[in-house]
């Protein structure tokens, strides 16, 4: 165990030491809920590698090099996903005991590539949040200014990478959840396309939308996580084989890759106007060809993005009842009043108000309205993205609407949050593929925006990243440098 921290950590540096600088640190910023590296060590390596025959076609094996590369790093696990003999509760009071009893496929295929589980982080409760501030359990600030929120709902595992405790970790993503903490602390976060990373072990919040994806603080990490996570699984039967023509395609920098950004007023505030406008220079530079493109369906991204995830996430929420598992009451005079104790005391007031809206959209006679409407828009904004697909190769888009905010009063209401998912959810909505990638700072906070691809071309999005990473660098919080050694593979 010893020599294993000493060669992932910086030269003098042992485990006890990571642990002690990582509780620290923690202490100040609260990614983590469950901080562990024993307990990860511990992880059966043979339960990992049966994931990862479990239906993996021969185009989803991972390059060398990916193997290569998470190798021996340690890495955080946001609390909605499932790792073995770990918490699981995603940052909710209805959780809050449960220990989870296996392992997702995508932590266990990097378990078994020789990652190793370090900890669980906080999260809005259940997913649903831009801001850390839905978790019960802690509250989460951000690593270049902690009077400001990290994000959400990923936001243990954007401080986690940002605040250099781990080289990557992983997020879910179902309105933005990966992307948006990722640009409020400036790592990369990429939401991978609908189906290519298996869900199996993900908590499910909306299922139609969501997904397991990766925080990391360089491009070439973010690419090799996702190469190692991807392909089929026979636990997830929505899970997809990355298509055969696609096997293996290169990430390499090409010239002449088409670029479509967006037009009219996009409702930015000034700093990430100009940041978007400044980014769209630093490309145009660097000769990539843009086409200026019209998303009409963009103001309807929200709205439909909220009715379809509040339906999915009432009926999916239905299993916390105290019976099965989830928090049980110390008393109850039936077994109505027992689920309606339990209810009312383990789910927050965010998570209650999705369920009432989830409800009240689906009840019967009342589809046609809202729901069903809901889901043509869907199709809508599918068919949007693929005419605009067919004339540019990448769509390169703000991920929120500003940067990092204050906490409680300070910050945006929940409905102003709700709002401000409109550049994100396009994503969820139509199962594509997107990179929110940091774009330096303004006014001392990270900027972040995002690149979108048609599905299953995030070679694409690694493509470009890569060149914007040599121009602009990932901002490094001046407290809080890397812990471990560079992400090369150690000796
Ligand atoms: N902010 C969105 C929501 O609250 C996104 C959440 C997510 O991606 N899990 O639903």
């Amino acid at each position: 165990m010893e020599s294993y921290w000493k060669s992932v950590l910086s030269a003098e540096s042992s485990r006890a030491a990571y642990q002690s600088a990582v509780t620290a640190r923690n202490q100040q910023l609260g990614a983590f809920l469950e901080f562990d590296p024993e307990r990860g060590a511990a992880v059966s390596a043979e339960h990992c590698l049966e994931a990862v025959n479990r239906g993996q076609r021969a185009g989803d094996n991972p390059p060398d090099s990916a193997l290569a590369t998470v190798e021996r790093l340690p890495f955080a696990v946001k609390d909605n996903i499932a790792v073995d003999t770990f918490s699981l509760t995603c940052g909710s009071r209805m959780l809050e005991r449960f220990r989870s009893p296996y392992s997702a496929t995508a932590v266990a295929r990097l378990c078994a590539a020789g990652a190793t589980v370090v900890g669980k982080t906080n999260m809005d409760e259940f997913g649903m949040g831009s801001a850390t501030e839905n978790s019960a359990l802690a509250q989460t600030h951000n690593p270049f200014d902690r009077s400001r929120v990290a994000g959400g709902s990923s936001g243990g595992s954007a401080v986690a990478v940002a605040a250099g405790m781990v080289p990557f970790a992983l997020g879910s993503d179902t309105g933005g959840s990966i992307r948006q903490p990722a640009a409020f602390c400036g790592v990369y976060g990429l939401k991978p396309t609908y189906g290519s990373v298996s869900r199996y072990g993900l908590v499910a919040y909306a299922s139609s939308l969501e997904g397991i994806g990766v925080l990391a603080s360089s491009v070439d990490l973010t690419e090799a996580v996702f190469q190692v996570m991807r392909g089929q699984d026979e636990m997830d039967h929505s899970s997809l084989a990355t298509p055969a023509e696609l096997v293996g395609a290169s990430s390499v920098a090409q010239t002449g890759t088409r670029v479509g950004v967006l037009t009219g007023d996009l409702g930015l505030d000034d700093q990430v106007a100009a940041g978007y406008q400044r980014s769209i220079e630093v490309l145009q530079q660097l000769g990539y060809r843009f086409e200026r493109v019209e998303l009409p369906t963009l103001e309807y991204c929200v709205p439909a993005y909220y009715t379809i995830a509040a339906a999915e996430a009432s009926a999916n929420l239905a299993r916390y009842n105290g019976v099965r598992y989830g928090l049980r009451p110390d008393y109850a005079e039936n077994p109505e009043e027992l689920v309606r104790a339990a209810r009312e005391q383990g789910f927050g007031p965010e998570v209650k108000l999705r369920i009432l809206l989830g409800t009240y959209v689906l009840r019967s006679g009342f589809q046609d309205q809202y729901y069903l409407r809901a889901q043509k828009i869907r199709t809508a904004i599918r068919n949007d993205l693929t005419r605009i697909f067919q004339s540019v190769d990448l769509l390169f888009m703000p991920v929120f609407p500003v940067q990092a905010f204050g906490h409680g009063a300070e910050g945006l209401s929940p409905f102003q949050q709700k709002l401000a998912d409109r550049f994100t959810s396009t994503a969820n909505l139509s199962g594509l593929p997107a990179l929110a990638l940091p774009m330096g700072l303004e006014n001392g906070l990270p900027l972040g925006m995002q690149l979108m691809a048609p599905a299953f071309h995030e070679h694409r999005l690694f493509q470009v990243a890569r060149v914007l990473e040599e121009e602009l660098p990932p901002p490094v919080p001046p407290q809080y440098p890397p812990l471990w050694q560079s992400h090369t593979v150690p000796e």
